[in-house]
């Protein structure tokens, strides 16, 4: 019998992600299993959570890796914050933005969407026009856009907030954490999730997520119990949490040895070389890319270093592009999504990978192609 495993490529993962894993994480996914309640794998757990807060800005007890994927982060943040019939403000300029919006409805809050054209950032002033006019109970919106390129000018909008609402702040940093900096405690933002797939290059799987006092509070006392029993955060806490810890699931041992290395590498390098990295490489793309007459879809200043979002030139056919980038030379890229499919093609430069060395690959590969 054919081992499909053995047919794996070694391909160059520059896409939306998942992004490149480093070595010593692959090795960490492959060793030993113990307990789940070792008093070791315990101590690994402690370890998680202190090198989490520090991605995360944050002073939170409630920062935990949880089981499942960023979407799964997106879900737990919202599930235990939304109450139904709670009045909840989506701001919204891509997909995930979208996908928000759905998940807080299904959950029967009273949803409103503050729209902003896809590619273009959230403006603080309309949030502020929204806020004195209305009251909201959560206010939620994604740092970093995976879908433009986006990075929404979190400091902006959160001051805004601060000054015009008691709302929990709820923050996608899925693509943010670990490219660039998120400050969970400074910017008062009360639910933050993000996944282990994108710029922290561990495999996906892994969603952190942190919950300020304030959410805990909120948690603690809603009228109706959490309506979903895994992602439940009044659980879980006394999993992560406390002196006894009590059995609630059984946490992926291994992916949580990966996820515990990738961040381990983060702080073996010092996290602000990590984002000094990302926005290198960042610049060299750009100055690349600009030689063979693509742009950037985001003006400067809005641009996130790890997610590129180049137009595609007139006359060029951005899919038969990614193709040959994957069969000839081995290098994942990724498309637009939605209305700006086959407009927009989207680099990532994203935690292992965002490096030179993966620029001038794609860069070079990019000019044979479209010589
Ligand atoms: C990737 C991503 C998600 C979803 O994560 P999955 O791991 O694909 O479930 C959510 N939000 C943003 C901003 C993302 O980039």
């Amino acid at each position: 019998m054919k081992n499909m495993l053995d047919g794996i490529q070694n391909t160059l993962l520059l896409g939306a992600g998942p992004s490149g894993v480093a070595p010593a994480t692959y090795y960490a996914l492959s060793r030993q299993s113990i307990g789940h309640l070792d008093p070791y794998f315990i101590q690994i757990m402690d370890e998680i959570k202190r090198m989490l807060k520090g991605l995360f800005g944050t002073e939170n007890d409630l920062t935990v890796p949880l089981p499942t994927t960023g979407s799964g982060g997106m879900e737990a943040a919202f599930v235990n914050v939304v109450e139904k019939g709670d009045k909840v403000l989506i701001l919204q300029n891509g997909t995930f933005g979208v996908r928000m919006t759905d998940v807080a409805q299904r959950l029967g809050g009273d949803v409103k969407v503050l729209e902003f054209p896809w590619g273009t950032p959230i403006v603080p002033a309309d949030v502020e026009a929204e806020l004195k006019a209305n009251k909201y109970a959560i206010v939620a919106m994604v740092f970093a856009e995976t879908s433009t390129g986006v990075r929404n000018p979190i400091e902006e909008i959160s001051a805004v907030i601060k000054a015009n609402s008691d709302a929990i702040f709820l923050v996608d940093a899925v693509t943010a954490i670990g490219g660039i900096p998120v400050k969970v405690d400074e910017w008062g933002v009360d639910v933050c999730y993000a996944g282990s797939q994108k710029c922290l290059s561990c495999p996906p799987g892994i969603a952190p997520i942190t919950f300020s006092q304030k959410a805990v509070d909120k948690i603690l006392n809603r009228a109706a119990k959490v309506p979903n029993w895994y992602l439940d955060m009044s659980m879980i806490m006394s999993y992560w949490g406390g002196k006894k810890r009590v059995y609630h699931h059984t946490a992926p041992i291994n992916m949580l040895y990966g996820f515990y290395q990738a961040l381990f590498n983060i702080y073996e390098e010092g996290m602000e070389n990590a984002f000094a990295r990302h926005q290198a490489a960042h610049e060299a793309l750009l100055a690349g890319m600009k030689e063979i007459g693509w742009e950037m879809l985001v003006k400067e200043g809005y641009r996130l270093p790890m997610l590129n979002a180049l137009t595609v030139p007139e006359g060029i056919d951005e899919a038969a592009v990614r193709a040959r980038l994957l069969n000839e030379y081995g290098i994942e890229i990724s498309s637009g999504l939605g209305a700006l499919n086959g407009k927009i093609v989207r680099v990532g430069l994203m935690g292992y990978n965002a490096k030179l060395e993966s620029v001038d690959r794609l860069v070079a590969a990019m000019k044979e192609i479209l010589a």
